[in-house]
């Protein structure tokens, strides 16, 4: 048998892997292999996706040498490095998670088209990235993608999903250099940034479907109860497989059900970009209003000084924690385009830059839902950031949390300062009336 080539992408984990599977089945040995692509880490990725990328990298390093491999590392342009590997070790075959975005796609192609050259094959598995593989589902309609949910849901409930892989049979490691494990430590990002790899994930995972998920149904909206599974993190850099995780929750319960809902939304967006690649920055739909210049909202909603505390207390915990609560993410982008009638893709980079879980179909088609560009069926509701608060946070602990020169009001009081006759020069006066639900 020949020697095969796993490379990672966005699937850092030795469990539930098809690609690490499927390497492993055509080859007698296999190179785990990882390139560290310096344009994208330096360039655009946000430190806060470079500084949890080598904790997962390390943590899969650990998990891989578990099951006597190891992770080979490479520096530089992904198509060079691989070719390089490949031409090392002689090998026939490399294996690929398939991706959905323009990026992810042009690099399978342009890696195709330079290994054919060696006569190696690019070989690349679905159901990894997702739990339902975009080309799984499409609409009765004949469309090629679905663009509403709810229908979507139905289809994502009735399609069985493959069983999680059994864990990897020993691996044997060609003798091939390998870089260091790369160390972005030095780069600043959020100061309360949590990091880890598949060994954390794997914790969080058994803690979350052991108790909290059966919550989730009734808390998760809430924006003080930590009641939500924070796996994001994990499930963006594939840490964890969606497939696993679906199969470790107990969809028969309200939480559990309602947790494999809101992994079925991933799944949609993933499929909506898988059809649209260009949704990352272009509208999906016509936009339904006209957006604004405003350079200082702008900055006064990034920096949390919008003079709504629930706005600001999101937009601080996005930058203290590289992570903001999911129902603090739709008040923030309601707020900036529908309150501020700001574009949503300056409120889509900007969390590109910050979030640890941020890719381009969540974080864009999110955008795009709630700026009413998106795949939203009543695109002109608007989130009252004050009605929101009282709701989602009636005693005030989230925003006495990320605000503290609020923190000496009591309950809702702190939800308008103004009235309470907080002086502007501590916190500042409402930059614009708000309205909506
Ligand atoms: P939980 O509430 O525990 O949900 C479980 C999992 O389901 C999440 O980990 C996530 O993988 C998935 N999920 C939950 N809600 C959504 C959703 N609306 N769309 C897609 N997947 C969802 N999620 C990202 O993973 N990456 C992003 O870049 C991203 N950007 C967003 C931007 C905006 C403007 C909004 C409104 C939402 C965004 N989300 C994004 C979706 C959601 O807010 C986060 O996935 C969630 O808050 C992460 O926290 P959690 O793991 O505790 O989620």
């Amino acid at each position: 048998m020949p020697v095969t080539v796993a490379l990672f992408t966005r699937d850092l984990r030795v469990h539930d892997n098809p690609v690490l599977t499927a390497a492993q089945r055509e080859g007698h040995a296999v190179v785990p292999l990882f390139v560290v692509d310096d344009g994208i880490v330096a360039e655009r990725a946000s430190a806060n996706r470079a500084r949890f990328l080598a904790a997962a990298l390390a943590e899969l390093d650990a998990g891989l040498r578990k099951t006597q491999g190891r992770l080979v590392i490479r520096h530089g342009d992904v198509v060079d490095a691989v070719d390089r590997v490949v031409d090392e070790v002689g090998a026939a075959s490399v294996h690929i998670a398939s991706d959905v975005s323009w990026y992810s796609r042009r690099r399978a192609d342009a890696l195709r088209e330079r290994l054919l050259r060696r006569g190696c094959e690019l070989r690349v598995h679905g159901g990894s990235i997702t739990a339902a593989d975009p080309s799984e589902l499409s609409p009765a309609t004949g469309r090629d993608h679905f663009a509403v949910f709810t229908p979507y849901y139905r289809r994502w409930r009735e399609v069985p999903l493959r069983r999680p892989l059994p864990k990897p049979a020993p691996l044997s490691v060609p003798p091939v250099d390998s870089d260091p494990l790369p160390d972005f430590d030095a780069v600043t990002g959020s100061p309360q940034l949590s990091v880890g790899g598949e060994i954390t994930a794997r914790k969080a995972l058994q803690r979350w479907v052991s108790g909290p998920i059966s919550d989730y149904a009734t808390h998760a909206d809430s924006l003080c109860a930590d009641a939500t599974s924070r796996l994001s993190r994990y499930l963006h850099f594939g840490c964890l497989s969606p497939t696993e995780v679906l199969a470790r929750a107990d969809v028969s319960s309200a939480g559990g059900e309602a947790f494999a809902r809101q992994l079925a939304w991933r799944d949609f967006h993933h499929q909506v970009l898988a059809a649209r690649p260009e949704v990352g920055w272009r509208d999906y739909r016509p936009s339904p209003r006209a957006w604004r210049d405003d350079p200082q909202a702008v900055d006064a909603w990034r920096t949390g000084r919008t003079g709504y505390p629930v706005v600001d207390a999101a937009m601080r915990q996005l930058r203290a924690e590289g992570w903001m609560h999911g129902r603090a993410r739709l008040i923030a982008a309601s707020f900036l385009t529908k309150t501020l009638r700001l574009d949503w893709r300056i409120g889509a980079d900007h969390f590109l830059r910050w979030l640890v879980d941020a890719d381009i179909a969540n974080n864009q088609l999110n955008w795009q839902w709630a700026a009413g560009t998106g795949t939203d069926t009543r695109p002109n509701r608007v989130l009252n950031p004050l009605r929101q608060a009282d709701r989602h946070d009636p005693e005030g602990e989230f925003v006495r949390r990320w605000v503290p020169e609020l923190a000496h009001l009591p309950g809702a009081a702190v939800h308008r300062p103004w009235r309470a006759g907080v002086p502007p020069e501590v916190y500042p006066a409402p930059i614009i009336e708000c309205h909506g639900m």
